[in-house]
């Protein structure tokens, strides 16, 4: 397997990339190594500045970034060109509070006078995934490039071309050479690389199995690391839901990004009052999209990013059907020839079927029925995973109340997920650990250097 751009609405391979060689990977672990030691006496203004100038260039070239995210792994032209509007919002944040979440702290304490400082912590690597070619490069590279950690990016091997585009942006603002060096990495060279000394932490987006393997190199060696997973999210709609919102967001919530989001909702918990209501909306949500050319503006749904997905995605639902539940809904063959998955509604989904405990990567909403809320709140609360979750109420309080029963990273009330910069991002249990964004995700990488004086009070 080597690095490919293989368009999944017309199945035509347009790029290949040959793993690194040898000496690829050594002179990037040398020039961060040597760029990280110069950071340290950079001010985070000189970075700051830089950011803002990666802003602009992805505003100029917002329109080929979003065509080869589309051409790469099929999403919609309106969702990559929302995608590159994020990275600049995010490039944005930290270009004008990057600085601000660095200050020294303060430490009350007896022994003498006390505080800690935040020091980089030196080279990282980052492993990223498809679904968000460019932003997910982009939330764990401005916060860190503040932090002054100098990164090696391994990318998903189906998005090279968005991979070689972040790291040719962020060259061309001027940034130091070495700030972020992207390598085409087989999965032998990222544990070697993790090995190295000189690296000295690694962040992971992606699946599960993705991150165990990962996390389990970092851990051999000792390196700090950082893990954001897959999830099965919850959307649980209460009694007192205001139904208007509710329709509001669906078929969105779980079709966006044709249903390829860490975050979508996949798990549907609605007690008898409102269950016919959702799946009513469910259906004709589903059946009103447009499949086609994800470039189109009239497109609605995109196909999955490779026949892979697809294949999972389909291995999954016919399981899941053998085990019991049952097809409200789609999962039909469509007749075009990209990776398009016909959305698809099941039910009846018991403990013991394979789905009720997985991923399911793509257009299909499972929907349980439950008999109250404390049931809602368990059944949310019975999955390996923990990412993010959604609770529909029309009281505030009565919201709050259910989200904080709930575990998982984060929940949202009366929304679909969102991802914003000063929000931070991430899961526990099977959905990994750590946070990106906001001030937690970026001091995810650094050494709180404590620094205390006996003889000063
Ligand atoms: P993946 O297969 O785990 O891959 C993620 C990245 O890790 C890719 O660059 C992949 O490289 C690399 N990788 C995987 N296994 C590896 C190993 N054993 N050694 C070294 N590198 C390895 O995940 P994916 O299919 O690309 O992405 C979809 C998953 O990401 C879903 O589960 C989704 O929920 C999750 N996700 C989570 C978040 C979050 O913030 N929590 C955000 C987005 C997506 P290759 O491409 O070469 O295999």
């Amino acid at each position: 397997m080597t690095y490919k751009s293989v368009n999944p609405y017309t199945n035509e391979i347009f790029q290949e990339y040959d793993f690194a060689t040898p000496d690829a990977i050594e002179q990037p672990l040398q020039k961060t190594t040597q760029l990280a030691a110069e950071m340290l006496t950079q001010s985070y203004q000189a970075r700051e500045e830089i950011l803002t100038k990666i802003s602009h260039l992805f505003s100029q070239e917002r329109q080929p970034m979003a065509e080869i995210m589309t051409r790469e792994m099929g999403k919609l032209l309106t969702e990559s060109l929302g995608e590159v509007d994020l990275c600049i919002q995010i490039l944005d944040y930290f270009a004008l509070h990057g600085h601000e979440f660095m200050d020294d702290v303060t430490l009350k304490s007896n022994f003498g006078k006390s505080y800690y400082t935040k020091q980089a912590l030196g080279p990282i690597l980052m492993c990223e995934p498809w679904n968000f070619p460019l932003y997910q490069v982009i939330r764990v590279f401005a916060p860190n490039f503040v932090v002054g950690n100098p990164m090696i990016l391994k990318h998903a091997s189906n998005v090279p071309g968005s991979a070689e585009m972040a790291a040719d942006i962020i060259r061309r603002s001027g940034a130091p050479e070495g700030s972020l060096i992207n390598l085409f990495l087989n999965y032998e060279q990222v544990d070697e690389v993790i090995a190295d000394y000189r690296i000295k932490a690694v962040a992971l987006t992606g699946s599960a199995r993705g991150g165990r393997s990962v996390a389990a190199a970092a851990g051999q060696n000792l390196k700090k690391s950082k893990m954001e997973l897959g999830g099965n999210d919850a959307f649980i709609i209460l009694d007192d839901v205001d139904k208007k919102e509710l329709a509001d967001v669906i078929p969105g919530a779980r079709l966006y990004n044709a249903g390829q989001v860490c975050t979508s909702s996949k798990r549907f918990i609605v007690t008898e009052q409102n269950y016919d209501y959702l799946l009513e909306l469910l259906e004709q949500g589903f059946k009103s999209v447009k499949m086609g050319d994800p470039l189109n503006p009239e497109t609605t749904l995109a196909p999955l990013s490779s026949k892979r997905a697809k294949d999972k995605l389909q291995k999954q639902v016919d399981e899941a059907l053998v085990a019991g539940a049952k097809l409200v809904y789609g999962n039909q063959p469509v007749d075009l020839d990209g990776q398009f998955f016909m959305p698809t509604i099941l039910t009846d989904i018991s403990k013991d079927n394979p789905i009720y405990d997985e991923e399911l990567f793509g257009p299909v909403a499972q929907v349980y029925l439950v008999h109250s809320e404390e049931e809602a709140i368990a059944l949310a609360n019975d999955s390996t995973y923990g990412l993010g979750s959604v609770v529909f109420s029309s009281n505030p309080e009565h919201a709050d109340e259910v989200a904080r029963k709930i575990e998982a990273g984060m929940t949202f009330i009366n929304s679909t997920w969102v991802s914003l910069p000063e929000l931070p991002f991430g899961g526990i249990n099977a959905s990994g650990y750590g946070r990106e964004l906001s001030a937690l995700g970026q001091l995810a990488f650094i050494n709180e250097h404590l620094i205390t004086n006996h003889s000063v009070h």
